[in-house]
């Protein structure tokens, strides 16, 4: 019988700007504006170097949600010739496939007209939908009204864009929650076809922030809600834990199929107390199984021709390397 296989991607973390219009409780990466609150070019460039050179194959942008509307932010863009936090990634984008990496974009709530600029550029993109349900953790965030982010997803399964989503567990949502948030991203892939992979991410405290003192779901929970998710999501789509915040040799049996990315060269900005493991340490983890590296594009949807001629050619050269390596 074949092992069974646990996938990740190799990626590197950009965090283009810790400056977003939410005010989550729980969020550890946001950050009052200031000097240095958006990358330089030169930066995103030599991360993007290192990651080349370690064999990354993932440009993962990742940024506050909709930071022009928190006053000066514009001039931060400006200074840098730019006229949005999108068109800026869009660039930085096209610099990673240059590089020889693969953008996947977690940009928040979008329109279909914004989705549409970056997936041009991008071999997939995310957006969490966290919850269904409306949580005090979100009062201050009109980014995480679960409609809109219902919307967001939708959108990009009209225009074909292979996604990432996941709920975050343990913000103040019941079970009866975690159940309808998972049947609405069932029902949403059943309708488009587009999710990839779902991403089951523990609420972890942060120090400084207004949910520093709330206590985490147990692993026990953690292991019925991965099962609970694979009992109702579609079996084409895989479940991912992060591998830097939970207890990967319990939680693998209980049905995971995937680590997400890690990085060796850059931190997790999102959760910067919780280094990434090593990936021969990953390999022990996972015990029997096989740890086996993937793109940020999943096989399927390049079978389906789901990107776009920009990236086409570096899908198939990283296609073609990873066959090399784990076959
Ligand atoms: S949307 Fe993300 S970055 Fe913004 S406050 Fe919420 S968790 Fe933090």
């Amino acid at each position: 019988m074949p092992r069974r296989r646990i996938t990740f991607s190799r990626n590197v973390f950009l965090p283009l700007t810790t400056v977003c219009r939410n005010r989550c409780l729980y969020c550890g990466f946001r950050r009052p504006m200031g000097d240095g609150c958006l990358m330089s070019p030169a930066e995103v460039e030599a991360i993007l170097e290192r990651g080349a050179r370690s064999g990354c194959t993932e440009a993962l942008f990742t940024f506050g949600e909709r930071p022009e509307e928190v006053p000066g932010f514009g001039a931060h863009l400006d200074a840098l010739g730019e006229s949005s936090i999108l068109e800026y990634c869009r660039r930085l984008c096209l610099l990673a496939i240059e590089k020889g990496l693969l953008p996947h974009t977690n940009a928040g709530v979008l329109e279909e007209e914004e989705l549409r600029m970056l997936a041009e550029v991008n071999a997939s993109m995310g957006l969490m939908l966290e919850t269904t349900a409306r949580v005090f953790a979100h009062e201050g965030s009109p980014g995480k009204v679960p409609e809109l982010r219902i919307g967001t997803i939708e959108a990009a399964g009209r225009l074909r864009i292979p996604f990432t989503t996941g709920l975050l567990l343990g913000i103040g949502e019941t079970w009866e929650d975690r159940r309808r948030s998972l049947e609405t991203i069932a029902e949403l892939h059943r309708r488009y076809g587009h999710i990839q992979e779902v991403i089951l991410q523990n609420f972890t405290p942060q120090a400084g922030t207004g949910m520093a003192s709330a206590t985490m779901i147990s692993t026990d929970e953690y292991c019925n809600t991965i099962r609970l998710a694979r009992e109702l999501l579609p079996a084409d789509i895989a479940i991912q834990i992060p591998p830097n915040l939970a207890d990967i040799a319990r939680l693998v049996p209980c049905g995971v199929d995937d680590l997400g990315g890690v990085s060796p060269c850059s931190i997790d900005h999102i959760n910067p107390e919780h280094p990434w493991p090593a990936i021969d340490e990953l390999r022990q983890m996972v015990g029997d199984a096989e740890l086996v590296e993937r793109l940020c594009i999943y096989p399927q949807f390049i079978e389906r021709g789901w990107y776009s001629p920009t990236i086409a050619p570096l899908v198939r050269r990283l296609t073609a390397r990873l066959k090399e390596q784990y076959l």
